[in-house]
């Protein structure tokens, strides 16, 4: 393998001649950057009543209804876990009043916001990957 620098690498080798040796020169573009870039959340607000909208870093803005948000609440009482190769299922939902009525966003570190509704459900921890793929 050759020298990386500025993204292009550059490999040597030899030609399938014995006698002539030469340097092959490739140029390869690196996409790697773009690939394991982490979104971020730059701002989150109630756009509707019964939507999330969340500006991205990259300018792009999602959408969510608040219904496929608390659906798709990532925590372990509502996904199920595996836990030393153990898999519980999820617990039973209860459809309690309030359950699309978000209460209160609470960021957690720089990755996620922990989202609590108004049927006193709040264990759900939504990671910025979770909420770009929703
Ligand atoms: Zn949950």
């Amino acid at each position: 393998m050759g020298e990386r620098h500025n993204g292009i690498v550059e490999v040597t080798g030899s030609s399938p001649v014995r006698s002539t040796k030469r340097t092959i020169k490739l140029i390869v573009l690196f996409y790697y950057q773009q690939k394991e870039k982490k979104m971020i959340a730059t701002q989150i607000k109630l756009s509707s009543p019964d939507e999330l909208s969340i500006k991205w870093d990259d300018g792009y803005i999602s959408i969510i209804s608040l219904r496929k948000l608390r659906d798709n609440c990532p925590c372990a009482g509502c996904q199920g876990e595996t836990v030393l190769l153990k898999t519980y299922k999820p617990e039973q939902q209860q459809y309690l009043p309030g359950r699309y009525t978000l209460t209160n966003i609470q960021q957690v570190g720089h990755y996620a916001i922990q989202i609590s509704w108004a049927d006193g459900h709040s264990t759900g921890i939504y990671t910025w990957e979770i909420l770009r793929n929703l």
